[in-house]
């Protein structure tokens, strides 16, 4: 399409984003609700609610959906209410869908994202509980449907941002913001092709100088945030295209197609159930003890956005550092850990976005899993500020070392591979008067104003002293000799 048409109108998002809480049963039974378990083997009659089975809430999956709503700055509602959405589909043997209507645990908050104008804050209107639904599943060349209820009743919360969302770029920062939220908080594992964390799109467009929003169309089936990020690029245009053609938009729910790029609509909202919202008469009510939020609150580890502010201004790291420093949260936890062995902070985010990302990387592992310890990294910093060791033989000999023998001292191993750097004028005269004696017209040169001759001086002491002359001090000892 071309820019000048797409210029004329504004996009607006509002994203709906589902993410399964780690609790290990489901959210009012203790049915497992571990991910991949064989079919239909994590369900009970409570699950299949069977008439008279009688449901209790799972108090783990509110402390899980109230962290998230401390993290994003909401209002947590100390009085709530669990209500049934009623609508039939096979995958949801119950009829209703348990769900908070009228009383949001969190309410409003914000999250703060980074785009490319700099910080934003995309404002929320609610974080509610509510629980999955089962699995239909289609098989290749299989007329029926088969259905899997290992995900009825595995806890959920919806995070629902209101229509402020400006571009598909900002939609994709406040994806990955939120997962990165839940990861810091541990409340989900955040991942989108497996389905634990999911998003649905809310795309509408209108003219530039308009005040109304234009009507929305909801997308679905994306498994990844490129993907989101695609599939409102291509509700945009397509909105765009049929508005420039005089035609009109249809709210309805589109689902989209990662393989062609393209969405198809599914159902339109005039279809759609009446869900008849009551309480649930079998859960009562709940109320959120003063107490009970306290202790969350207690509880709360630094977010990204809070170590990110440490590593600036505590340990004065660029802002680069402690943006790669905070993507996940076992890497910013294992580089605090450094930060409190040693002063040098950045050495210690040196090493950690060089050497040990590498490995790390390479590895496929995270940093909780690395082997070396915290403090052994910090020992082999200070081994290179007291001069024992240059950084090219810490990485390339002592490092590998230390992954494979992670209970040695990196001093240890120094002395072993006979790496000390030898800073000693002692040693080092000797070399560095036997060289000037060797190479006198070199000398004469130097005396003539060549003075970059001094680096085949350097070259020499190096090769003499099987690489572990100190290069300070042997670079002092050959000025001063040269200049004699
Ligand atoms: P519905 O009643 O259709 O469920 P809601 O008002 O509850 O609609 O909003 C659902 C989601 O749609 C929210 O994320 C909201 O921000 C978003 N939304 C609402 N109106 C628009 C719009 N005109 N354009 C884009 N997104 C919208
Ligand atoms: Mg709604």
């Amino acid at each position: 399409m071309d820019q000048s048409i797409r210029d004329r109108y504004t996009v607006v998002i509002g994203l709906e984003v589902h993410a399964q809480l780690l609790t290990k049963s489901k959210i009012y039974n203790s049915d497992s609700a571990e991910y991949g378990s064989a079919p239909n083997t994590n369900i009970s009659v409570i699950t299949l609610a069977h008439p008279g089975t009688m449901p209790k809430l799972n108090k783990k999956a509110a402390e899980l959906a109230m962290k998230m709503g401390l993290a994003c700055h909401c209002a947590i509602s100390r009085l709530q209410i669990f209500d049934r959405k009623n609508y039939f589909y096979p995958d949801l043997p119950k009829g209703y869908q348990l769900t908070q209507d009228r009383t949001p645990i969190c309410k409003q908050g914000y999250v703060t994202i980074s785009s490319g104008e700099g910080e934003k804050d995309i404002v929320l209107n609610r974080i509610h509980i509510e629980e999955d639904a089962g699995k239909s599943i289609h098989l290749e060349g299989e007329k029926d449907t088969l259905l899997d209820f290992n995900r009825s009743g595995v806890a959920l919360i919806e995070i629902v941002t209101e229509p402020v969302i400006r571009s598909s770029e900002d939609a994709a920062a406040f994806l990955t913001e939120v997962r990165k939220l839940v990861r810091y908080l541990d409340i989900c594992d955040g991942n989108m092709e497996e389905g634990s964390l999911r998003c649905d799109a809310n795309v509408s467009v209108m003219r530039k100088e308009s005040t109304e929003y234009g009507k929305k169309v909801e997308i679905k089936n994306m498994n990844s945030i490129r993907n989101v990020q695609r599939a409102i690029d291509h509700e945009a245009e397509r909105q765009i295209a049929l508005i420039e053609r005089g035609e009109a938009i249809i709210s309805e729910t589109r689902t989209f197609d990662v393989n062609t790029g393209k969405s198809f609509g599914m159902r339109t909202k005039e279809e759609l159930n009446d869900y008849r919202y009551f309480p649930d008469p079998d859960l009562s009510p709940m109320h959120v003890s003063e107490e009970w939020l306290n202790d969350i609150k207690a509880a709360m580890p630094l977010l990204p956005r809070q170590m990110y502010q440490k590593f600036v201004t505590e340990y004065q790291l660029p802002g680069y550092d402690a943006q790669v420093l905070t993507d996940t949260k076992e890497v910013a936890l294992y580089f605090s850990e450094v930060g409190s062995f040693t002063k040098n902070y950045k050495a210690a985010s040196n090493w950690v976005m060089g050497p040990i990302k590498s490995y790390l990387n390479e590895q496929k592992i995270e940093a909780d899993a690395f082997p070396v310890k915290p403090e052994t990294i910090a020992d082999l910093i200070q081994l290179i500020d007291d001069g024992k060791i240059n950084f090219t033989v810490a990485s390339q000999r002592i490092f590998p070392e230390l992954i494979k023998n992670p209970g040695k001292k990196p001093l240890e191993i120094a002395q072993q591979l006979n790496l000390i750097q030898d800073s000693s004028a002692d040693s080092i005269l000797p070399i560095v008067e036997q060289i000037i004696n060797e190479f006198p017209a070199k000398v004469a040169e130097y005396k003539s104003g060549k003075k970059g001759i001094i680096g085949m001086f350097m070259g020499e002491v190096k090769k003499r002293s099987g690489g572990k002359a100190d290069p300070k001090v042997a670079n002092e000892l050959l000025t001063k000799k040269l200049e004699e």
